[in-house]
Order: structure tokens, then sequence, then C-alpha cells
């Protein structure tokens, strides 16, 4: 499990000024939309847009503690749509790169290889984000400044974007927001007609050479910079009265210029007077930005008429705030029940843009999120249940010194990142020969608090074959050649703390577990072919691409995911949207 604080590399890092962004582009926004390039690409029957909703972070029981609170989308949802209730990822790696390439490819990390935000290259000998590319360049909108290069490339199976392209003709667009690359990238495929995402050290929005860039958002960024929301303040949406927990989560973790409670205001760093790097980690944090993908999503509606050109487009918009405001607050936190009102207020308007543009019974929506969280240790301790942190730098340590005895290279462990510990060159080879030394390790790993066990990689590859479920959960997570040559699994309620400084003890929370906590999540279905109401049945996210599949005639590789047929409309006679 990682903890996306300020020492990891998932943080949400420095957003850095946009202001000057809005000099050029101007008059590209706002472009008509263009004429599909072939009509018979729709066949009658099909929606003419699919809407992937991705909620980072959200957890399902979000949805039963917080749904009588919600008047816009995520109401819609529930009475309109159909709500999975028993929806949950199988698999260890509850993070947001292996959720959404799940989510995208309807498959499972097993299959598509992305198995982490981030892993080790035993070729490289150094980590590598699932998105990092060295052969394309990223390139940042009105002016705005980014480095490095992204693109899907490890990701081994297209998207449901990219197959529903290429089996209609071409003709469909493929359009995705967030504001992690991780998220944008992986909703969008291989390729896209636009997939766009925030630089986590800049603040610029941007895309990369894989993707190529898109007039109307060089026109909407440079209309809308992100510093326009300087100065706003993140206040309690509710009477307070209609808030759960305490309004100072225990254990939260601030953001530089807040405290841990309302209001929230977006003015940087304390006494700043204009936007600096805090501005952006505020904005970011806050509803603000949530408002932002969805009128950037608008635009991209309104500029490339999405839905109204006779092909099934595609839109994915992945909302990472909520994941942001989790790691903090937690999810007993006031900031968490607000953020979700605020986000239902977003989705309403969406939805009540989509009816207007493409019309109501024209599109159908998924939302679903890509893992769930943990709660805050501390938080946890108070019922008096087992729950801490684990530090992963004592934990190599710990092996280190249990192989001095047995003549093996210094460090032997290459690295520990999340569950997965990963050996330097030839240790683990020469361990499978050296029963004495393996068992003094997993003796040293076994006894050490906070950790619930561990699976050699032999053991998880090949597919899934135990019937305990969270061996299962760790295949089904196992790709060989990325996947560690141990997964250590924690107890439950543990975090994992990769911070050398022993001393530092974090607040905030994680996720990335083969836990409930972590892996169970909405599944909410609404709009062409679906039939509203509860369903029970066991359902994973990996399901929602095939269901679209079945609902654009479109064919997917694998089937790690099945149809959600319970919830489709039967396909003999008129469907809706005909
Ligand atoms: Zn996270």
């Amino acid at each position: 499990m990682r903890i996306c604080t300020i020492a990891s590399r998932c943080v949400f890092r420095l957003w850095i000024v946009c202001v000057a962004l809005a000099a050029s582009g101007v008059s590209l926004y706002g472009q008509a939309p263009k004429p599909a390039t072939t009509t018979k690409a729709v066949a009658a029957g099909r929606p003419r847009l699919v809407v992937m909703l991705v909620v980072d972070q959200m957890r399902a029981d979000y949805v039963d503690k917080f749904q009588g609170q919600w008047t816009g989308g995520l109401k819609r949802l529930l009475t309109d749509g159909a709500w999975f209730r028993a929806a949950a990822y199988p698999y260890a790696a509850t993070e947001t790169c292996p959720g959404h390439a799940t989510i995208s490819t309807g498959a499972f990390p097993a299959s598509h290889g992305m198995v982490a935000n981030a892993w080790w290259d035993r070729d490289e000998q150094k980590m590598v984000t699932c998105t990092s590319d060295p052969n394309v360049k990223n390139s940042a909108y009105a002016g705005g400044a980014t480095k490095g290069g992204d693109s899907a490339w490890r990701m081994k199976l297209p998207a449901f974007a990219e197959e529903l392209k290429f089996q209609t003709g071409g003709a469909t667009r493929i359009v995705t927001f967030s504001l992690k690359a991780r998220a944008a990238i992986t909703l969008a495929g291989h390729s896209a007609d636009a997939a766009t995402w925030a630089d986590g050290t800049t603040g610029a929005w941007v895309t990369s050479s894989a993707y190529g860039t898109m007039p109307f958002i060089e026109g909407f960024v440079a209309q809308h910079p992100v510093t326009s929301d300087y100065g706003k303040t993140w206040a309690l949406s509710l009477p307070a009265e209609s808030y759960l927990y305490n309004e100072n989560a225990t254990g939260a973790a601030t953001v530089e210029g807040w405290t841990t409670t309302f209001p929230h205001p977006l003015r940087g760093k304390e006494g700043g007077k204009e936007p600096d790097s805090a501005f952006f980690e505020q904005w970011g944090s806050s509803p603000f930005a949530d408002t932002y993908l969805t009128k950037m999503a608008e635009a991209a509606i309104d500029s490339l008429g999405l839905g109204r050109t006779g092909a099934t487009d595609y839109l994915g918009i992945s909302y990472s705030t909520p994941d942001y405001v989790g790691h903090r607050f937690g999810p007993r936190s006031w900031e968490i029940q607000d953020i979700l009102v605020r986000l239902d207020k977003d989705l309403g308007e969406l939805f009540a843009y989509l009816d207007q543009k493409v019309g109501k019974g024209n599109y159908v929506v998924a939302l679903t999120a890509d893992h769930g969280v943990a709660p805050i240790p501390a938080d946890m301790q108070k019922t008096g249940f087992d729950a801490g942190v684990l530090s992963l730098p004592e934990l190599s340590e710990r092996i280190e010194k249990a192989l001095e005895p047995f003549n093996y290279p210094k460090p032997a462990v290459a690295r520990i990142a999340g569950n997965e510990l990963y050996f330097a060159p030839g240790v683990y080879d020469k361990l499978r020969q050296d029963p004495a030394a393996k068992k003094a390790l997993q003796d040293a790993v076994e006894r050490t608090t906070g950790v619930a066990g561990l699976f050699w990689a032999e053991e998880l590859s090949g597919g899934v074959k135990s019937v305990s479920t969270t061996r299962t959960a760790a295949e089904l997570s196992y790709f060989a050649g990325r996947s560690g040559d141990i997964f250590v699994l924690q107890q439950p309620y543990w975090l994992t703390d990769s911070s050398a400084d022993g001393s530092k003890r974090y607040t905030g929370t994680g996720h990335g577990t083969p836990y409930y906590y972590d892996q169970w999540v909405p599944i909410l279905l609404m709009g062409f072919g679906i039939k509203p109401g509860e369903y029970f049945e066991a359902a994973t996210p990996a399901d929602i691409a095939p269901t679209f599949g079945a609902l654009t005639g479109v064919t997917l590789a694998t089937r790690d995911g099945r149809v959600l047929s319970e919830a489709l409309v039967a396909r003999r006679g008129k469907r809706p949207g005909q």
C-alpha cells in the first residue's frame, strides 16, 4: 500500500503558474463540429457517445452513506441507472494506473501489465512510471512548461476506446481528461484524438506526441487559466450538522496554507499575494479542479460535436481530486463528504449538457472508481484495533541482516515499492538453490510487526490457481518481469512507508492492498441500453468495457471481465436511442 504524501511519487506535486498561458490560441476555441468521415460507422441501435467517468479513490460505501445529500448527477445515476452494489477489484494492485487500465481494457493487471503506478525496471535498475515513454515527448498547451514523455506503450492490451474506433471504421473520436497522466492515458489507450492531463510540477495542461494537440483545448486553457480560481475559498456546502464524523479528522494531513478544518482558502502559502506552488496544490485538492475538468469536457462535447457526427464517440473523465483529498483527510472526513456533494453538482450539469447536446437516451455513462482507501491508521487505532505503518527501509534492513551469514551481495534488496520487493540481480536465482537462506529471509519478513505474510514470485506466476483470496489477488496482479520477486502482504489496516527517516510517521492514509476497503468500489451505469435498478451480483470494474462492447457491437480480446447482462435492455426489438 502506498502512502501518497509529500515524500512519495504519487503525491500531487507543485502546481506552477499558468497565468501567462492566456496569450495564445484564443481564436481556435469554439471551432465548429467536424462532420464524421463516414456516417455508416454508426449502425442503428448504438449509443452515439460512450462516457467513462472515474472518481479516483471513491469507496463504495460513500454511496450508501452520502447519497441522501445528493441531488445532481450522482443522484441521477442512482435513480435512473443500474447500481452494482457488490462490485470490487479482485486483485491486489489497487492503485490508480492498474485501476484505470482495468476499467479501460476490461482485463486485470496480470493481462494488461499495468501492475502499479510505478515499478522497478530490472534492465534499467531504476523505478519507471507506468506511462513513462522514452520515445515520445510531452507538450504543454497555451505556453505552459512540461517535460518528459508519456504514453500507453507499457499497456499490453488495447483500450475499449481503441477497439471501438478500430472496429467501427475509424470515425470514433477518443477524448480523455484528468489531472493525472496515468488516468487520462490509460482511459484513452495507445492513440487518441486528445488525452489531456496536468503536469504535476508546473500545473500546465499537457499531452504528448503519442496523441497530438487539439486546438479547442489550446483555446480553453488560454481562456480559462487555473489561476482565475486564485482567492476562492472551499467552504462547506451544507449546514455543519449535515456532516458525519468529526470536523477535525483524526490523523489528517494538511495541505500547505490550510488547516485541517474548513474553510480552505485558495491563496497559496500563508501571507502569499499571488498564485504559488501551494496554490496549485490547494487547487488540485479542491472542488474547483473537478469543476474545471467538467467544463473542459463540455468544451470537447461542444467543439468536436461529440455524439453528433454519426459515429459512436468516446469521452473519458477521471476526477483525481477525491484521491488527493482522501489521502490527506481520510475517508472519515468532512472534506470527502463535501467533495462528493460538489462533484454531484458538477455531474448533474454534465448530464444536463449531454441531454441538450447529444440527447437523453443517446449516450451511455459508466461511473466507477480505480480503488478505495484505508482508514487513517491513527483513526483506526482509536477503535482499539490493530493498525499502523510498516517501514519499508526497516524491513529492508531486517532482510539484509537475515542474509548476512549466507554470503549474499549487499544490498541484496534492490527496492521495495509498495508490496513489491525486488532483489538485486542474481539474488533470487541464488536463493532458489539455498533453502536455509530463503527460510531465514522469510522468517525475518514474517516476524516483522505489521506483516501478514509473503508470496514468492514463483508461487504467483502462471495465472490463478489459489483458493486463498489474498493470494488470488496477488496472482491477478502478477506480470512476469514487472512484478517483484516477493509480494509482502501487510496486516489489514497497515500502510507501508518508504520514508528513509524511521522517526517519521505519516498522517493521512493510502491504498494498494488486496483488502476490501481498497477493492470495493461503486459501478453505476446509465442511459442507452441500460436497465435501471439495484444489482447485487458480483461484478468488477473489468466488466464495464465488455458491457460497453455489448452495447456498441465491439469485441474485446480478453475475457477477464464479463458483460453485465442483467442490467442491459433485451437486444431484440427497438432499443433506446434507435
Ligand atoms: Zn491515491
